[in-house]
C-alpha cells in the first residue's frame, strides 16, 4: 500500500511529509483532530465524525482551513490516494503558524491541516476482540474540557504507558470521586446484572464518542436499556460484562480490570451482539 499524506494543500509520500516547527499544533498542541475507521474500503460514519470536528474548532475558536465539503472531498481522496481497504483515516487541524506567542496570532493565520493514512490488521483485531483486553485504572489528568477532541492528549498518553508496563492493554480513568470517566482512546460500558447497559453521560468529562452514539441509535430501535450514569471499577469489576467503544476498535470486550476477571474471564455475549449490530449498520460484516 502506498503510504500517502496530505499537508496544507499537498499530496505527499508520507516519509517525505513535514510541518513547520513554529506551527501552534507542534507547540502548543493548540489544535484538533478526528480519526475515521475503514473497514471494506468504506470510511465508516463519515458526516457524524465531521460534525464532531465542527464542534472541537468552534469550541476552540479555529476557522475552518478550507469549505465543509472540500475538506470531506480531500479526506475521501487521501482514502483513495492510499488505496486502503481497512485501517485508520487521522485528521489534525491545528490554530496554524505563528511566531510563538501563548495568545492567538493577532493577524490571521490559515489553518494547518494534516491528513495520513494507516493500515490495521484485521485478524490482529479480531483476534484481540476474540480473546477480550486487560485494563488497568488510573486517575484522570486530563484538563476540564475533555469533550472537545483536542490533540493535547499527554495524560492519556501517560496513563497508556502506565498499562502497558502494567502488562495490561489500556487504561480507564479515574476522576476525584472514584468514578469512571472513559478510556484513553475510548467510552467505557458496562453491563449490569439485570442485563442493563451502563455508560457514563455526556459532559465536559468524557468524549462524546461517535461509535458510543451510533450504538445509542442502534439500540433505540432494540429497545434495550442503556443507563446513562457513572460507574465505580468495583461495580465494573462485578459487572456481567464490560467493554470500551472506539472508531478503532468499535466495540472491544474487557475482561480484566486492575487484576480482577470479568465473569467467566471470555468476552460476552452482549458485547459481542453489539459489535455485531454496529458492523451491520457499516456494512462491514
Ligand atoms: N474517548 C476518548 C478519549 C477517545 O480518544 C476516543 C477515540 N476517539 C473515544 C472516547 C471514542 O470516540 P469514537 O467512538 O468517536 O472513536
Amino acid at each position: 500500500m502506498p503510504r500517502i499524506a496530505y499537508v496544507n494543500g499537498q499530496y505527499l509520500p508520507l516519509s517525505e511529509s513535514a510541518v513547520h516547527v513554529e506551527d501552534r499544533g507542534y507547540q502548543f498542541a493548540d489544535g484538533v483532530y478526528e480519526v475515521w475507521s475503514v473497514a471494506r474500503g468504506k470510511l465508516a460514519d463519515f458526516d457524524l465524525h465531521f460534525e464532531r470536528l465542527r464542534m472541537s474548532l468552534g469550541e476552540l475558536q479555529i476557522a475552518w482551513p478550507m469549505s465543509e465539503r472540500a475538506l470531506a472531498a480531500v479526506v475521501r481522496e487521501v482514502h483513495r490516494r492510499n488505496k486502503m481497504s481497512n485501517g485508520l483515516i487521522y485528521l489534525q487541524i491545528s490554530r496554524g503558524v505563528a511566531p510563538r506567542d501563548h495568545a492567538f496570532p493577532k493577524d490571521p493565520v490559515r489553518p494547518s491541516i494534516v491528513i495520513t493514512a494507516r493500515p490495521t490488521s484485521r485478524k490482529a483485531i479480531d483476534a484481540r476482540v476474540g480473546a477480550g483486553i486487560a485494563v488497568i485504572s488510573t486517575p484522570d489528568e486530563r484538563w476540564h474540557r475533555v469533550d472537545i477532541k483536542s490533540i493535547s492528549l499527554l495524560p492519556n498518553v501517560l496513563a497508556m504507558q502506565k498499562a502497558r508496563d502494567a502488562g495490561a492493554h489500556d487504561a480507564w480513568l479515574l476522576d476525584e470521586a472514584g468514578f469512571v470517566t472513559e478510556g484513553t482512546r475510548s467510552n467505557a460500558w458496562i453491563v449490569d446484572q439485570d442485563g442493563n447497559l451502563v455508560t457514563r453521560k455526556l459532559g465536559h468529562d468524557v468524549l462524546p464518542g461517535i461509535t458510543r452514539g451510533v450504538l445509542f441509535q442502534l439500540l433505540g430501535k432494540e429497545k434495550r436499556k442503556i443507563i446513562e450514569r457513572a460507574f465505580t471499577i468495583a461495580e465494573a469489576q462485578a459487572a456481567r460484562e464490560t467493554f470500551m467503544t472506539s472508531a478503532s476498535s468499535w466495540v472491544q470486550p474487557v475482561v480484566e480490570i486492575d487484576g480482577q476477571v470479568i465473569g467467566n474471564g471470555q468476552p460476552g455475549s452482549i458485547a459481542r451482539g453489539l459489535r455485531e449490530l454496529y458492523m451491520k449498520h457499516n456494512h462491514i460484516l
